[in-house]
């Protein structure tokens, strides 16, 4: 059976989500006896898609930075199926609390004035992107082809997404399946 290459990554989020994936457990093995060859993930700690693409691209967490941003373009360019995993990336999720601040009142408070803080500095490094006025969800940014909500979705979810894409069907989740907590 020919391979069907999978990437993932996490923007704005807690990692949650991928525990998810975890969670799969020895359906993972399943999975990958089945064809499903897990490329660059957090999981396998490979952090580019192939230069050649792969078949399906899993984004756990909102756009919350301008790097987010560019990551979500190029694995949207990468992949053929875009989903989006768990209530960050499906709608923005607990990451758009911020959206009622401004990012200077968020930046002082969180680096500055919070109360363990002892003369805070906020950190101004490139390589942690820069904070955009508000926190969007994946589809605000890139085409989305398929949701799994949930806070964090359930393994049960993800693996039957991925079971009958790999099966050549339009995943349909309904029941436990779907869960917006
Ligand atoms: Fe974490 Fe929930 Fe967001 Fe997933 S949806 S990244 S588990 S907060």
């Amino acid at each position: 059976m020919a391979k069907v290459k999978l990437a993932s990554t996490w923007l704005e989020a807690c990692a949650g989500c991928h525990m998810s994936i975890l969670d799969m457990d020895e359906r993972i093995v399943e999975l990958i006896q089945a064809g499903v060859e897990f490329t660059s993930t957090p999981i396998t700690d490979l952090k580019h898609p192939p230069e050649e693409g792969v078949d399906i691209g899993i984004i756990e967490g909102a756009i919350g930075t301008d790097l987010h941003e560019e990551e979500a373009k190029h694995l949207r360019k990468k992949c053929k199926i875009l989903i989006a995993i768990g209530d960050c990336a499906v709608f923005g999720g607990i990451a758009t609390m911020r959206n009622y601040f401004s990012r200077e009142e968020l930046l002082t408070r969180g680096y500055i004035e919070t109360e363990s803080t002892k003369d805070g500095k906020i950190p101004t490094s490139d390589e942690l992107g820069k904070l955009l006025p508000k926190v969007k969800a994946v589809k605000d940014v890139v085409k989305v082809d398929f949701f799994i909500p949930g806070c964090p979705p359930p393994a049960d979810s993800i693996y039957t997404a991925l079971k009958e894409l790999l099966e050549g069907r339009v995943p349909v989740l309904k029941g436990d399946l779907l869960k917006y907590d």
